[in-house]
Formats: C-alpha cells, sequence, structure tokens
C-alpha cells in the first residue's frame, strides 16, 4: 500500500468495505503483483449504484473527487491488493501459451451485501507484463459498450460480469487515430479462465492446478467438495453452467463473438463484452465481429464451440482428476460428452416458455425450429416476433404490432402459426396468463447495435453521456411496456444498420 494510504485512515469510497483478497493468497506464480499506472486527466463517466450498494459501496463516495481517482487508477482503495493474473488460451483455435491481464488490474475482492464474493478489477489501468506490444489502455467507445452490454444482460437475468464505474483518462489511446482512453470497473465472481486452467497444464504444474481446482470450489461450487471425486465434480458444475449459460444468449439471440477459452469464465458468467452483438433480423449463421472471418464464433455455433472449450479445460484437468492417466480420460471424456444433452435441455426449456408453453411435449423443439426457420426465411426480427407473439394470443395490441408484419414471406410464418395454435390447444392454459407469461420471458428491449453505437457516438464525439443514460434506463427494465421508449424497441432502419463490431482492444 502506498505510503499516503498507509497513513490515512479508511475513510472514502471503500471505506465500509473490507477487501478480502483470495486470489492474492494463491501461489505468487499465478499473477504478478503491480499497481494500475496512473492517468492525467480522470473524469467520470458513471457510476452503478444499485451495484455500489449491493457491493456495500457508497456510490456518492465512489463518484466523489478521491473515487474517481481510485477507478481511474491514481489512487489506491485501502485493502486492495493489486495484481495481474497471468492465463494462456485458445484464440480461434490456435494456441497461444502466454496470456493475462495485458490491460487489467485485480484491486481485490469484497464480499457484499448477498455475501456473494466479487472481484474488482480496473480493465484499461495500463501496461503490465502480459501487454506484450500493447498499450494496456482501453478506449472510451469499447468501455461504453461493455457497460451498456454487461448491465443489459443482467437486466435479462443473464450471468454476467458487471459494471461499477466507467471513467475518462484525459489521455489519448491510438488506434487508427487518436481517441479518448478510459477506465471500467468490472466486477466478477472472479475472473479465473478455461485459458488459467489451460496454463498451468502447459506447464505441467500438477501442484497448481490442485491449488486453482481448490480455490474454484472453495470459491464457485463449494457442493464439488463433498463429491467421490472433487475435480470431476467441478467439471461438471462448470460444464453444467456453461450449458446453461450459452442457452440463455441464443435466447436472447446474442452472439458473444470472441469465445476464445481465455474467455471463458469458470464461474459461469459472460464476460469479454468485445465485438458481441445482439442480433437484429433472425439468421443463424449471423456474425458481426470483423475479425472472424470463418464464421467459427457464428450464432448457431456457439453451443458446440462452448463444448470445444469444455473439452480443453477437462484436457488442462487431467493430471488431477485420476491417478491413472486412462481412467482420467474416461472420466473427462465422460462428462464432456454430456454437453450436447444439457445444452439442448436447457435451450428447449428456454424456447418452451418464450413460446408460452406450460408442459413438455416432444415436438417442442421442432415446433420451436420452426419458428427460427420462418423467422430465417422471412428475415424478421428474432427480438420483436417473440415479443409480439404475445399479441396474438390475447389480442392486445395486434392491430399495430402483429409479427406477421415482420416477415417478408409471411406464408412460412402463419402456417407456423397453425402448428403453434394447435400446440397450445392441447393445454388448459387461459390466453391472459400465457400472454402475460410470454411477456415475462421475451424481451421488449435489448442493446441493439444501433443504439450502443449512438450512444458511443455521443460520448466520443461530444463528451455527451446522456444518450448512455437514457439507453441504460430502458434496458434496466427490458421487459416492461415503456411507452415513452418505443424508439428503443425498433429494429434498425436500413441507414442504421450497423453490420459489424470490432473488438475492444
Ligand atoms: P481479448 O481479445 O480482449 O480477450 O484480449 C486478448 C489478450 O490481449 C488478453 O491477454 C488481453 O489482456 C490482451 N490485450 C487486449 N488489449 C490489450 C491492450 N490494449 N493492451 C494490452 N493487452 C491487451
Ligand atoms: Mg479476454
Amino acid at each position: 500500500m502506498p505510503q499516503d494510504l498507509a497513513a490515512n485512515p479508511p475513510t472514502g469510497p471503500f471505506a465500509s468495505a473490507v477487501f478480502d483478497n483470495s486470489y492474492a493468497r494463491l501461489p505468487g506464480r499465478f499473477f504478478t503483483r503491480l499497481s494500475p499506472s496512473p492517468v492525467s486527466g480522470p473524469g467520470l463517466i458513471k457510476v452503478n449504484r444499485p451495484l455500489a450498494d449491493l457491493l456495500g459501496l457508497d456510490a456518492d463516495a465512489l463518484a466523489s473527487e478521491a473515487g474517481v481517482q481510485m477507478l481511474a487508477g491514481n489512487r489506491l482503495p485501502p485493502g486492495a491488493d493489486p495484481l495481474a493474473q497471468v492465463y494462456a488460451g485458445h484464440q480461434f483455435g490456435g494456441w497461444s501459451p502466454q496470456l493475462g491481464d495485458g490491460r487489467a488490474i485485480l484491486l481485490g475482492e469484497i464480499v457484499g451485501r448477498d455475501g456473494v464474493r466479487r472481484d474488482i478489477q480496473l480493465k484499461g489501468s495500463g501496461r503490465t507484463p502480459y501487454s506484450r506490444s500493447a498499450d494496456g489502455r482501453a478506449a472510451l467507445g469499447p468501455v461504453m459498450r461493455e457497460y451498456i452490454i454487461s448491465e443489459a444482460m443482467y437486466a435479462l437475468g443473464i450471468p454476467t460480469t458487471r459494471s461499477l464505474a466507467a471513467v475518462t483518462t484525459g489521455d489519448a489511446v491510438y488506434r487508427e487515430s487518436a481517441l479518448p482512453g478510459a477506465v471500467l470497473t468490472r466486477v466478477a465472481q472472479s475472473h479465473i479462465r478455461v485459458g488459467t486452467f489451460q496454463y498451468l497444464y502447459s506447464r505441467d504444474d500438477a501442484e497448481g492446478l490442485r491449488a486453482l481446482a481448490d480455490h474454484v470450489i472453495d470459491r464457485h461450487y463449494p457442493e464439488a467438495a463433498a463429491a467421490d471425486q472433487p475435480y470431476a465434480a467441478m467439471l461438471e458444475a462448470i460444464l453444467v453452467r456453461q450449458a446453461a449459460l450459452v442457452a440463455q444468449w441464443m435466447l436472447v439471440g446474442f452472439i458473444h463473438g470472441v469465445m476464445n477459452t481465455d474467455n471463458m469464465q469458470i464461474a459461469g458468467e459472460t464476460i469479454d463484452y468485445g465485438p458481441c452483438a445482439f442480433m437484429d433480423a433472425f439468421h443463424p449463421g449471423r456474425v458481426y465481429s470483423s475479425i472472424d472471418h470463418q464464421g467459427r464464433y457464428a450464432y448457431g455455433n456457439q453451443a458446440s464451440i462452448a463444448q470445444w472449450n469444455l473439452a480443453q479445460l477437462a484436457q488442462a484437468l487431467l493430471p488431477i482428476l485420476d491417478e491413472s492417466p486412462e481412467a482420467a480420460v474416461q472420466q473427462a471424456q465422460a462428462i464432456v460428452d454430456t454437453f450436447p444433452k444439457r445444452f439442448e435441455a436447457a435451450f428447449t426449456e428456454g424456447l418452451r416458455a418464450k413460446l408460452g408453453l406450460f408442459s413438455a411435449e416432444a415436438g417442442d423443439l421442432a415446433l420451436a425450429q420452426g419458428l427460427l426457420t420462418a423467422m430465417t426465411k422471412g428475415e424478421a426480427d428474432f427480438t420483436l416476433t417473440f415479443r409480439w407473439l404475445a399479441n396474438v394470443v390475447d389480442g392486445q395490441g395486434l392491430a399495430l404490432r402483429n409479427p406477421r408484419n415482420l416477415f417478408n414471406d409471411p406464408a412460412v410464418f402463419e402456417e407456423w402459426l397453425q402448428a403453434w395454435a394447435a400446440r397450445a390447444q392441447r393445454e388448459d392454459v387461459a390466453p391472459v396468463d400465457r400472454a402475460a407469461a410470454m411477456r415475462a420471458v421475451n424481451p421488449l428491449f435489448i442493446p441493439r447495435n444501433h443504439l450502443v453505437e449512438e450512444a458511443i457516438r455521443a460520448g466520443e464525439d461530444r463528451g455527451d453521456f446522456g444518450p448512455m443514460e437514457a439507453l441504460l434506463a430502458v434496458l434496466a427494465h427490458p421487459f416492461d411496456d415503456q411507452p415513452d421508449a418505443a424508439r428503443y424497441a425498433l429494429p434498425p432502419t436500413p441507414e442504421q444498420v450497423v453490420p459489424q463490431t470490432f473488438c475492444g482492444t
């Protein structure tokens, strides 16, 4: 801790929170201790008040001069033990033996009012030993993007890292042009990734693997500790969460865009909002990322990629799964093989709910696929199609908001409607109840690319964060009809379409 802070009593933004840094107590080869690099002119963009409150932090103090200095990395909060984590990973299928927090610093961990331990990390906080040739900084646009989309995911009920705050730095970062710099304060159940295990495995560090696995069990999967084979139970529990997570993404039309193994988090939260996007018109092959030339991370590939990533995790765990290498491989394979069925179960259950079905029938997945096929053919908007289906059930607003009007080729959709109606009729559910259940799971508001882009343009070009605030306010209640916010529900006009997204680097 720097002198000035050691001398000062712990008052200010983090006064009421007690850092307890369990990762910093792991073996020193897992990370490098270092402080964020100062910036020249920190300025507040936003503090997330409900999240600050959940963490037991004083939001006003965070927004104060002293708080902003901390959020920018110019001062350390008392109790922080800053470090950069090392990891490795497969990027687009190619092995990178050494990655790590190249532009992020873990300040430490705080146990929130809900009893959950969370990492507090600054992203864009300067160079580290893992920066390779890059600058360790983040540009304002990607920071705004991550803030908006991660908080939208949270409001949609999808496990995700969150954003506690965003500040500008007063310094330029140089990408294709000079851009304003910013720092995001990211909050996560932890930042341990598939790639963290891979790093230790690739160094033949079985002792390290055991220490990391024990930490993960303790922190994220305590029930695995009681199993006959705790590490196998941990692997299975990780897989279960990932299967559910990817299903949840796909149920809202989310494309992560960069599902490298270093971007798959062990606790099962969505992490790394780089070139991600929500689809407007549905297509299973949809790709937004400017660097995903092969479509490896296309919408419809996400489940099989998740399984591939989990196979890499399983491989990294082989040295600690069983003393017998053959038995270890057998165990690992048996667990990884369960992924498709778990994913399909989660996806099917979610689709049933989106279609307002209360019971389970064997043909339900095929029925839902029929709608997706109609949407593909008709280039229909994914979000509005599902949202407006409820209008067909109870007749509300149907004159103006009929899903039929979203399809270029309504014939295929209308045929599907008949099949859906026949299926629904086999259930004794009142239309009002069915429609209400559908509106509770089919969001009206998602962070559409053009809206995110519009907010970023205002921030980047004019230093105006009003549009970001307005967008965040709408996205905080994605399932509510918000009559004043009708514009935010609309798909982009042809001129508004944002066809590509870019990495945050
Ligand atoms: P990502 O594509 O964001 O998952 O990042 C992949 C790797 O590159 C990670 O190890 C990052 O820490 C590192 N990285 C990305 N951007 C930067 C940057 N501007 N400076 C230093 N390292 C970076
Ligand atoms: Mg990453």
